[in-house]
């Protein structure tokens, strides 16, 4: 167990050079490279479905504008 360090991410350990120590509120703490790569990608995959939501309105409130619209007419 020389070349691992605990994970407080997976709670496991992990070989020394797939760590990365970062800062929480707790303190320094070390984290694999491949839970904190995970966690970018999840939170990248949110934004995108945060803008494709946003399009979505967009283009719902559009149409509702287009209804309007025609009824006045
Ligand atoms: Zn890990």
């Amino acid at each position: 167990m020389a070349n691992t360090l605990y994970c407080y991410h997976c709670r496991i350990y992990h070989p020394k050079e797939e760590m990365r120590q970062i800062e929480t509120k707790g303190g320094k703490r070390w984290r694999c490279i491949k839970s904190i790569e995970a966690t970018k990608r999840g939170m990248e995959a949110r934004e995108a479905f945060g803008r494709q939501t946003t399009d979505i309105n967009k283009a719902e409130a559009q149409s509702k504008a287009r209804l309007v619209l025609n009824a006045e007419k």
